[in-house]
């Protein structure tokens, strides 16, 4: 039997739809026939050689849902064959207690085991998930397009919106002007959204600042408060202006989630960011080498906190999973394309030009 996959062979160059035979599964993992794979951004720096450090030959795609096909019989599981499950596909090296954790994020070995990156993706009709452990099964009402994209979205949403819980929490407690700014109101911002209204005390006031009008009329639909339009080429001044009156009547952000994390982006919400915030930098659109300043000593002062946020754990998967299964939180709109048409959504992404979330659509199941 033989597998079909978009295999990327060169930086910057169309990947090349490659025919193999389809693999068994390692020790201590699983093979998972693919339904959907979800297309991202990152995949986009990956095939430009930009982010990841995918080393061609290399199947692209870490966003996977599928039903499980083969699994090492050695190996104590949670799913066994033919169950639906998603990938977290950012392993590690399986072997150490942070791995055991359910945290191969921050692997004590720093081995990466990621699906699209170090090893193959699911741009195929299989994929080799290295441990079993990493494999999550489905709810039936969570829809296998959705599912897909929740160990790389959502699941890195939901993370980060965990991240500024407690300063927001703290603050919320002594006042109810409390604004938390949402910069960029993509696909990661309305899952972001929707868990902020979840996971936040109900009297913060969430605001959506964008350069794109149509995704914050999107973000406003999602639920947030209010919405801030960072205009290309306005002076820095006003937009940081606009930005605290749309805070109300602090003036200011008790926390705030970057999910494009530009120079501009990164010193602008530095400046709207209130005493004691929290900083949470998600967005990787900035290429090697693009450094973000801010001033050393007002920062002290300030009293601010960085926080990177890098995707998850498998048990922040379990619950962005379970928030989607009971139907509070819902998927961005998704769209459908064959296995075949892979490069060119990574072409359409890359020029802006997908609403919502892109899926390659694979086996029918
Ligand atoms: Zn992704
Ligand atoms: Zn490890």
């Amino acid at each position: 039997m033989s597998r079909r996959s978009q295999k990327l062979v060169e930086y910057g160059k169309p990947l090349l739809l490659v025919r193999e035979q389809v693999p068994t599964a390692p020790p201590g993992g699983a093979v998972v026939q693919v339904a959907f794979a979800g297309v991202c951004h990152s995949d986009v720096h990956a095939a430009d050689g930009l982010a990841l450090q995918a080393k061609p030959p290399i199947i692209l795609g870490h966003e996977i849902s599928g039903t499980v096909r083969d699994l090492d019989p050695g190996v104590k599981s949670d799913v066994k064959v033919g169950d639906r499950v998603v990938v977290y596909s950012m392993g590690g090296c399986s072997a150490c207690s942070r791995c055991a954790e359910g945290r191969p994020i921050d692997c004590l070995n720093n081995v990466r085991n990621v699906n699209g990156a170090f090893i193959d993706g699911g741009f195929s009709d299989y994929v080799v998930c290295p441990d079993s452990k990493l494999l999550l099964k489905v709810p039936d009402s969570v829809a296998m397009d959705t599912a897909c994209l929740l160990p790389c979205s959502g699941l890195t949403a939901y993370n980060a919106v965990t991240k500024i819980v407690p300063t927001v929490a703290d603050v919320a407690r002594h006042t109810d002007n409390c604004a938390v700014i949402l910069v960029g109101a993509g696909g990661l911002g309305l899952w972001a959204v929707q868990i902020a209204k979840q996971l936040l005390p109900s009297n913060v006031r969430l605001v959506c600042a964008d350069v794109d009008v149509d995704k914050l009329a999107s973000a406003k639909d999602a639920g947030c408060d209010v919405t801030v339009h960072w205009e290309k080429g306005d002076n820095e001044r006003s937009l940081v202006a606009a930005t605290r009156k749309a805070c109300g009547a602090s003036r200011c952000a008790v926390a705030a989630i970057d999910f494009v994390n530009l120079p501009e982006t990164f010193s602008r919400v530095e400046r709207i960011l209130g005493q004691g915030g929290i900083h949470a930098m998600v967005g990787i659109m900035a290429k090697p080498g693009v450094v973000g300043t801010i001033p050393l000593t007002p920062f002290v002062l300030t009293n601010h906190t960085l926080a990177a946020v890098a995707v998850g754990r498998v048990q922040q998967l379990e619950e962005v999973m379970a928030l989607v299964a009971n139907g509070k939180i819902k998927p961005p709109p998704i769209s459908h394309h064959p296995l075949e048409s892979a490069w060119d959504v990574l072409q359409m992404l890359k020029a802006g030009k997908v609403k919502g979330r892109a899926v390659l659509k694979l086996s029918k199941l």
